[in-house]
């Protein structure tokens, strides 16, 4: 029996990001995962089709992995002591830039993607100073964009109701750009690149970087596809676009890449993808396929070199930044037989090719259905977007999430948005089983 079965509906673990009031009417609650499955304390199985949240590129419970971490925590439990190391977290880092774009060669660790956002915010503003630019302190954002729950995150984040409940207690000199979205143009969307009449570009050209003044701005971050709004897909030639202003006006490109790095677009990153290398690059989530928290920033040589030439006696901190778990040995090695594991099986292809799958099988099933007013498909991932309950904005998604889990899948609610984007390992009948109960839950409600 599970643990405290019989108390879900009042034990003390209050539920992040929940709506803990019907979660406490219904608990839903796991209690084992194998390969694409969930067990549930009712002893059912429920097929993860969002890799959980955006995590399991390889599936659950892969020996190698947690065989090395088992290994790891026997030889070296702990090693981040600052002033000192472990030889894992140089493992680790060496990996991950040999998969990074372009010329970002430098890893700082911390444990998740909220903590790489704001570590990256923290790196521009003192990037910028180091060089003698401290007035560069303004960052531009987008609505609409998620970059976690940190103070940092939920400023330049686009989401209100991450912001509401604290009021004007946000990083003081932010913007944001209009949103990578126009149903009138691209709503649906079915494996390629979304193309724009107009320029979406614009408006930071002529608007936001002449109310702050360019040489005032520190960084731009972006998802490079808007994954928590609800798989939003930037229209064709926009990161180069973006790229493009950054280079111009010397501000700093960061690409918040937490879930569509390591693989869920087909290739390494998004980047990759795209053909565009940031400044900066966050990540965590697949990274360790989910199993141990690790998150991070890969930066540009530049940026280390920077630091590197302060004036301060060697014996004192370049950045003062970091966490006691950066870097951490067990983390880091199952970041290291992750990414071991997705180049033996070939997954970040095979997310490519699954992907394709998943975005027919969408396009195929949901077109048509009543209140479908949008389908989108890119990378290993896919959203139907539906029409809202008037006054009650997100209730359908939400009660066609609690209904698919009740007959056997998992799949997030965005908005009115359904997304699924499986792990890597997905078969050809589970995409079947998941479009299947999706679509019957659509016209359900
Ligand atoms: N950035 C992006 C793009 C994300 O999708 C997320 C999480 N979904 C985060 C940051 C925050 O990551 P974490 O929940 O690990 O703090």
């Amino acid at each position: 029996m599970a643990y405290n079965e019989t108390e879900f509906d009042t034990g003390s673990h209050w539920l992040p990001f929940t709506p803990n009031r019907h979660f406490r009417k219904e608990p839903r609650v796991f209690v084992a995962a194998s390969g694409m499955h969930f067990t549930t304390h009712d002893g059912r199985q429920v097929i993860d089709g969002i890799s959980s949240l955006w995590c399991v590129g390889a599936g659950h419970a892969r020996a190698p992995i947690n065989e090395a971490i088992k290994k790891q925590l026997d030889t070296l439990d702990y090693g981040t002591t600052f002033q000192a190391t472990n030889d894992r977290a140089f493992e680790a880092a060496d990996m991950i830039t040999a998969l990074a774009p372009g010329d970002l060669d430098k890893v700082l660790f911390c444990n998740s993607g909220s903590e790489a956002v704001d570590t990256a915010l923290k790196l521009a503003l003192a990037y910028h100073r180091a060089r003698g630019e401290g007035h560069r302190n303004v960052f531009i954002g987008r609505e609409r964009g998620y970059h976690g729950v940190g103070f940092g995150g939920i400023s330049v984040g686009g989401i209100p109701a991450n912001r509401k409940a604290y009021g004007t207690s946000m990083l003081p000199r932010v913007d944001h750009m209009r949103f990578i979205h126009d149903p009138a143009q691209a709503a649906y969307i079915h494996g390629e690149e979304p193309v724009w009449k107009d320029d979406p570009l614009l408006e930071l050209e002529q608007r936001i970087l002449p109310l702050h003044d360019p040489s005032n701005v520190a960084a731009v971050i972006v998802e490079p596809v808007a994954g928590s709004a609800g798989w939003y897909l930037p229209p064709k030639g926009y990161l180069q676009r973006l790229r493009e202003i950054c280079d111009k006006h010397g501000i700093l490109l960061v690409f918040d890449e937490v879930i569509t790095g390591f693989g869920r677009m087909g290739t390494n990153f998004a980047a990759d993808f795209y053909g565009v290398v940031p400044d900066m690059l966050t990540f965590a989530k697949c990274v360790t396929n989910g199993v141990i928290p690790l998150g991070g920033v890969i930066c540009r040589g530049k940026l280390y070199d920077q630091m590197m030439k302060t004036d301060a006696p060697e014996h004192m901190v370049e950045f003062f930044h970091g966490y006691t778990y950066s870097g951490h040995p067990v983390a880091c090695a199952a970041a290291v037989a992750t990414l071991k594991l997705y180049k033996e099986e070939n997954l970040f292809a095979r997310a490519g090719d699954m992907g394709k799958v998943l975005g027919d099988a969408f396009h195929a099933t949901f077109k048509g259905l009543p209140n479908v007013v949008g389908i989108r498909s890119l990378g290993c991932a896919a959203a139907v977007e539906l029409a809202p309950i008037a006054g009650a904005p997100g209730k359908r998604a939400y009660d066609i999430f609690i209904d698919c889990y009740k007959r056997g899948a998992l799949v997030r609610p965005a908005g009115d948005v359904i997304v699924i984007a499986p792990p890597y390992i997905v078969e050809k009948p589970h995409i079947e089983q998941l479009v299947d109960t999706l679509a019957g839950s659509i016209r359900k409600h």
